[in-house]
C-alpha cells in the first residue's frame, strides 16, 4: 500500500510529554518522558518524504532522516538504529541536546505551517529503544589492522573519531583527564537535559566494540604528548575550548561572582558523587541570582539555580529574545520553570558591599546596525543605567580556545584566534601542520555544538584511515 503523504493534515506535531513542573523545579533528571511506540510511529508517519530532504542537508552529520522515520513507522527499530549509526556516533545524545529548531527541524518542509516532524525525539527513541531491546553495533565484518591511534579528549569529537576508527579496524586509545567519558556532555550539560547514565551506557558499548579508554590521565602532566606522537601511528586531539570570557566587567573579584562552567561542573560532580571534584559545589539556595548571557550555557545555569532553590533567577541578555543564541526549546523550558528574562540589558559592572556582590550595574540597549555575522549590534541607551539587585552573579559569556603549549611544541599551527588550523577539505581532512596529528571539535571550530564536534571527529577518522593506509 502506498504511503499517505497527507498524514500531517490529520496528525499534529506532538512533543514527548514533560514531567510535572513541581518535579522539574527540584530534580536533576531529564524532563522529557520517553515516547511510546504508538507516538513514535504516528509522529514518524507525518514525514512527507520530500524528494530533496532539507532536514538531512541541514543536519551537520547528514543523517538519513526520512529513511529512519519510515523504518520507525514500520516498527523496524533495529534497522533504524543501524542506519542512525551509519552517520552519527552518538544519536541518543544528539536527539536530546541538538538545537533542532535551528537544524533538522528548522529545515523540515512542515515547519512553518504544520509543525516540523519531531526528528530529535524520534532519534532518541530509536537508539534508547534499540539499546533496551539488546541491539548493539555489529562489527563482525570489520578486518582488524595493526594501526594504533591515540585520541586525546573523550568529548563528542574524540568519541566520534574513536567510533569511526574502530569501524575501520584501527584501534583507538582514548585519553581524558576526567574519570568519565563525554567531556562537556558529562560535566557541562546538566542532567535535566542529558542524564549521566546515557554516557555510562555508551562507554560500555564503545568498550565492547574494542575502544580502549585511559581515563583520569591528563596529557601534558601524567603522560607526555611527544611520547604519544612517537608511540602511536597518528594522534587525534580534541581538547575543547575552556578559556571563559568575562566581558572585562569591573568587580569580578567580588564574593558571589561565579564562572558558568565552574558552577555547572561543581554541581554535576557533586551529583555524580565524584571523589576528587575539579570544582567545589556552589550552592545558590535562597539567593537572588542573576545570570549574564543568553546562550545554552546561560540556560543551563539558570535552570540549575532554580533546582538549587534560589530565591529568584534572572537571565539578563543584551539583545532581544529573537536574537538569543540559545535553543528556543531551552528558553521555553527555563521560562516554564520560573526563570525571569530581561532583554536589551548590557552589564557594566558588578556592584559590591565589603566585597560581597549586591547587584549588577546595567545599561539599557537598543539594536543598531548588523555586525559581520549579520546580527544587530546592541547600542547603549543614554541615561538608562540602573542596578539590578543580586546576591550571586553567574557569568556565561562563552569560551575561547586555550590550546596547551605542547601542541605548538609538536609543530601544530594555530590561527590568530588560538584555534587549531585543520581543514575539513584538505587531502586528509582535519590534518594539522604536523602530518601525524589531526584535530577537531571546539578547539578547531571555536565553541560550537555537540553535533558539529561529532561531524569533525568522524571526518578526521576517515582522514586518519586514509593517511595511514595510503602512506
Ligand atoms: P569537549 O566536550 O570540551 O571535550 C574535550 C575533552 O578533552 C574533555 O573531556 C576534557 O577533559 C579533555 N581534555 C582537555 N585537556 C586534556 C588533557 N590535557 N588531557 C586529557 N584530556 C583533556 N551543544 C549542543 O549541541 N547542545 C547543548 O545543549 C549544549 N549545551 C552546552 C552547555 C554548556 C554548559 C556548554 C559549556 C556547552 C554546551 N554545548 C552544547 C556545546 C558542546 O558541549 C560543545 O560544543 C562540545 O562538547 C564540544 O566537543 P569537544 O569534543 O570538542 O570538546
Ligand atoms: Fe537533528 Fe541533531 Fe539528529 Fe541531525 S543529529 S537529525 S541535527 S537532532
Amino acid at each position: 500500500m502506498s504511503k499517505n503523504i497527507y498524514q500531517f493534515l490529520d496528525v499534529q506535531r506532538i512533543d514527548p510529554p514533560k514531567k510535572a513542573l513541581r518535579e522539574r523545579q527540584i530534580e536533576f533528571v531529564e524532563i522529557y518522558e520517553p515516547m511510546s511506540e504508538l507516538q513514535a510511529q504516528g509522529q514518524s508517519d507525518r514525514c512527507l518524504d520530500c524528494g530533496n530532504p532539507y532536514c538531512e542537508w541541514k543536519c551537520p552529520v547528514h543523517n538519513y532522516i526520512p529513511q529512519w522515520l519510515e523504518l520507525v513507522q514500520q516498527g523496524r527499530i533495529f534497522e533504524a538504529a543501524e542506519l542512525c549509526h551509519e552517520t552519527n556516533s552518538l544519536p541518543e545524545v544528539c536527539g536530546r541536546v541538538c538545537p533542532q529548531d535551528r537544524l533538522c527541524e528548522g529545515a523540515c518542509t512542515l515547519n512553518d505551517d504544520y509543525g516540523a516532524v519531531t526528528i530529535g525525539s524520534i532519534e532518541k527513541y530509536i537508539t534508547d529503544t534499540a539499546f533496551a531491546q539488546g541491539w548493539r553495533p555489529d562489527l563482525s565484518h570489520v578486518e582488524a589492522t595493526d594501526f594504533k591511534v591515540a585520541v586525546v579528549g573523550a568529548g563528542p569529537a574524540g568519541l566520534a573519531c574513536a567510533d569511526v576508527l574502530i569501524r575501520h579496524g584501527i584501534t583507538p586509545a582514548v585519553y581524558d583527564k576526567y574519570p568519565e567519558i563525554g567531556g562537556l556532555l558529562t560535566y557541562g550539560i546538566p542532567p535535566f537535559k542529558l542524564e549521566k547514565s546515557v554516557l555510562e551506557r555508551r562507554r560500555e558499548i564503545f568498550t565492547d566494540m574494542g575502544i580502549q579508554f585511559k581515563l583520569g590521565v591528563e596529557v601534558g602532566r601524567d603522560v607526555l604528548f611527544a611520547d604519544l606522537v612517537q608511540k602511536y601511528d597518528a594522534v587525534f586531539v580534541a581538547l575543547g575550548t575552556y578559556q571563559a570570557l568575562d566581558g572585562k566587567l569591573q568587580g569580578l573579584d567580588a564574593k558571589g561572582v561565579h564562572h558558568a562552567l565552574a558552577y555547572l561542573i561543581g554541581n554535576t560532580q557533586t551529583l555524580m558523587n565524584e571523589q576528587m571534584p575539579a570544582y567545589p559545589l556552589i550552592n545558590l539556595e535562597g539567593k537572588r541570582v542573576v545570570v549574564l548571557g543568553g546562550g545554552d550555557t546561560g540556560m543551563d545555569c539558570v535552570r540549575t539555580a532554580i533546582r538549587q532553590q534560589a530565591e529568584s533567577v534572572v537571565c539578563a541578555y543584551r539583545r532581544d529574545e529573537g536574537n538569543m543564541p540559545g535553543s528556543r526549546r531551552e528558553v521555553q523550558n527555563a521560562r516554564e520553570e520560573g526563570v525571569q528574562f530581561e532583554f536589551n540589558l548590557q552589564p557594566i559592572a558588578i556592584e559590591n558591599k565589603e566585597n560581597q556582590v549586591v547587584g549588577v550595574r546595567m545599561i539599557r540597549t537598543e539594536l543598531g546596525s548588523p555586525d559581520s555575522n549579520g546580527r544587530r549590534r546592541p547600542q547603549p541607551v543614554p541615561d538608562s543605567e540602573f542596578v539590578m539587585p543580586a546576591d550571586a552573579v553567574v557569568i556565561a559569556f562563552g569560551y575561547q580556545p586555550n590550546p596547551p603549549q605542547w601542541l605548538q611544541d609538536e609543530g601544530v599551527e594555530l590561527s590568530e584566534w588560538g584555534t587549531v588550523i585543520a581543514d575539513e577539505s584538505s587531502r586528509y581532512p582535519l590534518q594539522t601542520s604536523n602530518p601525524k596529528i589531526f584535530s577537531g571539535g571546539d578547539m578547531v571550530r571555536g565553541a560550537d555544538l555537540v553535533v558539529t564536534a561529532i561531524a569533525q571527529g568522524r571526518a578526521a577518522a576517515l582522514g586518519i584511515a586514509d593517511y595511514l593506509t595510503s602512506g
